[in-house]
């Protein structure tokens, strides 16, 4: 079964670069439906338990760092393969990789700092939805 539903953030550089409503038109001509969405800031503390997965690795510190320090965009994302095409409209990881036209290669501006996430799993997607809205945001 494909999902569905995926989850996404745009990131504190895109927020402060101005890109809020830039990176909302791409997903939503991409045909994704957004279902519930907020802006908002994470605790250091709350960020960590969001990446708890990259715990230890060497660019950690900087991510829980970087991912607290301003504003965010939390939202969920409906769509037919959701997980999947969501993350061929974001583009790799670095933006340096990403394919013309994604997202992060228009917007991001590094490997850290790369204006969006997206779920990688169904699993995950829900998961992620669920640290962020409450049941009743969500339906
Ligand atoms: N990241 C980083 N350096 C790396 C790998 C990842 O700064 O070498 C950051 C980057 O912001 C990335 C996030 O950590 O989006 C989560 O990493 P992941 O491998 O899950 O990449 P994503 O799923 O976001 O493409
Ligand atoms: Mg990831």
């Amino acid at each position: 079964m494909m999902g569905e539903k995926t989850f996404t953030m745009i990131k504190p550089d895109a927020v402060n670069n101005g890109y809020i409503g830039a990176i909302l038109e791409k997903i939503c001509s991409g045909g994704f439906r957004i279902t519930a969405m907020k802006m908002t800031r994470l605790t250091a503390e709350k960020v960590g338990e969001f990446y708890a997965v990259h715990k230890g690795k060497p660019f950690y510190n900087e991510l829980v760092q970087f991912m607290s320090s301003g504003h965010i965009v939390a939202a969920i994302l409906e769509k037919e393969n959701a997980v999947e095409d969501f993350r061929k409209l974001i583009g790799a990881t670095n933006p340096a990789n990403a394919e013309e036209g994604t997202i992060r290669k228009l917007y991001a501006e590094s490997m850290g700092r790369n204006a969006v996430h997206g779920s990688d799993s169904d699993e995950n997607a829900r998961i992620e939805g669920d640290f962020f809205f409450s049941a009743l945001e969500k339906y």
